[in-house]
């Protein structure tokens, strides 16, 4: 039998978030594994307490002693993020660039896990040997410091997976794209190209981070009072923008937020943000004239609990704003995050705060491949098939609709589980793998169907009711039940007390207690009961607990 090449995403195509994707090479059954980036997403309003999802890593946690090792492409958190949740599980190498292996570093460090044995860092265009895959690390431009393709060896043929990038002639910070390197490849073949598809629907290019400086000191030039910018901390040629910006314009600058002085250490650190004036402590900055300063800070997207929210509120210890200041938005306004952003704005122009976004200035530009991008990628590596991830499906789809108009012999449609066989023969969908999403719940990582997730989504949308009642020990029900109610609207909470007392009164009577099953069956009528009165009386059918006590 011939050895089979194989790529399988678990999370990341059908969603922008949780890249995770594999690949596998060898004889059916004896297949050896890699494991190209393990992400998170990042949850909404529609799943109460829960922060992080990633990709359920089961299929491959069942193979673990065949996956050689987890390579990451870049240290964002969608490709990152749920390494020190999910490793435990599989207990592999992790090879890093230099950057995202400190950011890896502390994330192990938080979870008290020494990955010092594990982590190997790969130095830039540097390539990796796990038998029989070969990998290079081939610098890409993006909106992260180290960006980076991969080039997949393997005796089957090339496989190029892009990562996230983009094409940026002017990245500011980091190399440029490493073009000649992929055009040699695209000359040597390529099998199959594995690629982002998120800016698909965007027309000409990218953009880059030069042009976004440049009319980002125009902007500042102008502005009188305290300026304070809000961005991805992790988009470092944009942290070195706000640098150079201020002290053009004769101001100090100061970082806000937790991130912001973490991924500012890891840029210094590897050698980075050489030239960049000393960024002043919040506290001192204070005694600065608001003239003269410019804050850096987290909460691009109107995070509740980041620096640029409790700013906004009033609530930050050390950061003022007033009327005449302006904020600036250097940032995309993620789809999803519009309400809680606008909401912000609106706070902020009230206060006579001036507001300054991607929709009135150019303050920013995107990471990830626009079509004219995509194209002269595509006639750098002339794939023979292509595979769209990194996408929601209508950007997969129109992905798959591009690469027929560049004349891509083969484009493979994908979403999270199947597993595609890229060689022998015609690369297609031939199986499905078991995917799907955990949540993090607490510290707990638990299945999309759990109960807590089910129970707190009813419990804030109906209150709850718990009646304990007392039972004598010759099993007389005790007139007084002790109740107690959260959650629920109520006129008169007297009334709905005597109320609810009297329904329990009633529904005990026709109850003799003995055994078990007939505390079962009271239970059930005391439950069915109170709810029932509770709709009546206030529309709302809370979730009902009884105890049954006995004394
Ligand atoms: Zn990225
Ligand atoms: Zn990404």
């Amino acid at each position: 039998m011939k050895d089979e090449l194989l790529f399988c995403p678990l999370g990341g195509s059908g969603e922008i978030g949780m890249n995770m994707n594999l690949f596998a090479y060898g004889q059916p059954g004896e297949h050896k594994w890699i494991m190209v980036d393990i992400g998170v997403t990042f949850a909404d309003d529609t799943l109460p307490g829960i922060d992080l999802i990633y990709p359920d890593p089961g299929f491959i946690v069942d193979k673990k002693e065949n996956l050689l090792g987890i390579i990451l492409t870049h240290a964002h958190e969608d490709h990152i993020g749920a390494i020190a949740h999910l490793w435990p599980q599989l207990k592999c190498q992790i090879y890093a660039t230099p950057f995202t292996a400190i950011l890896i570093k502390e994330k192990f460090k938080e979870k008290h896990i020494d990955i010092t044995k594990y982590l190997k860092i790969v130095q830039l265009n540097g390539t990796v040997n796990l038998d029989p895959f070969k990998i290079e690390y081939i610098t890409l431009t993006h909106s992260i410091l180290e960006p980076n393709g991969l080039r997949i060896e393997t005796p089957a043929g090339v496989i190029l997976h892009t990562g996230d990038w983009k094409i940026d002639p002017e990245p500011l910070i980091g190399d440029k794209i490493n073009s000649n390197r992929l055009q040699e490849i695209g000359r040597e073949g390529v099998l199959a190209m594995i690629c982002d598809s998120t800016n698909v629907f965007s027309i000409g290019k990218a953009g880059s981070e030069l042009d976004v400086r440049k009319s980002m000191l125009n902007i500042m030039s102008s502005l009188k009072k305290r300026i304070i910018i809000a961005s991805f901390a992790s988009n470092v040629a944009r942290l070195e923008t706000a640098f150079y910006c201020a002290e053009k314009t004769g101001r100090q600058i100061s970082l806000v937020g937790r991130s912001m002085h973490r991924i500012f250490k890891a840029a210094k650190q590897c050698g980075y943000l050489k030239d960049v004036i000393d960024p002043i402590d919040a506290r001192e900055a204070k005694n600065i004239s608001r003239e003269k300063i410019v804050y850096l800070c987290t909460g691009s997207q109107g995070e509740p609990m980041a620096a640029l929210m409790r700013i906004a509120n009033y609530t930050h210890p050390d950061v003022f704003i007033e009327k005449d200041d302006a904020v600036i938005f250097s940032s995309k306004i993620i789809p999803g995050n519009e309400k809680k952003l606008y909401k912000l704005h609106n706070q902020l122009v009230k206060e006579g705060i001036e507001v300054i976004s991607e929709e009135n200035e150019f303050v920013h530009v995107s990471g990830h491949p626009n079509r004219e991008d995509l194209k002269e990628m595509y006639e750098w590596v002339k794939p023979q098939c292509t595979i769209p991830v990194h996408g929601e499906h209508r950007h997969m789809i129109e992905h798959v609709k591009f690469a027929n108009e560049m004349k891509v012999p083969n484009p493979v449609q994908v979403e999270n589980g199947d597993i595609v066989k890229l060689y022998p023969g015609k690369p297609h969908v031939f199986d499905k793998a078991p995917s799907g999403r955990l949540y993090l719940d607490g510290n707990i990582s638990i299945d999309e169907d759990s109960q807590s997730i089910k129970d707190r989504k009813n419990l804030s949308a109906n209150g709850y009711i718990e009646a304990t009642i007392l039972i004598t020990p010759k099993g007389n029900i005790h007139k007084s039940p002790l109740l107690t109610f959260r959650g629920i609207p109520i006129d008169d909470t007297d009334e709905f007390i005597y109320g609810l007392e009297d329904v329990i009164e009633e529904t005990t009577k026709s109850f003799k207690l003995g055994s078990k099953k007939q505390e079962h069956n009271l239970i059930d009528a005391l439950k069915i009961a109170c709810r029932k009165f509770s709709k009546e009386k206030t529309g709302k059918k809370p979730v009902t607990n009884i105890n049954l006590v006995k004394i």
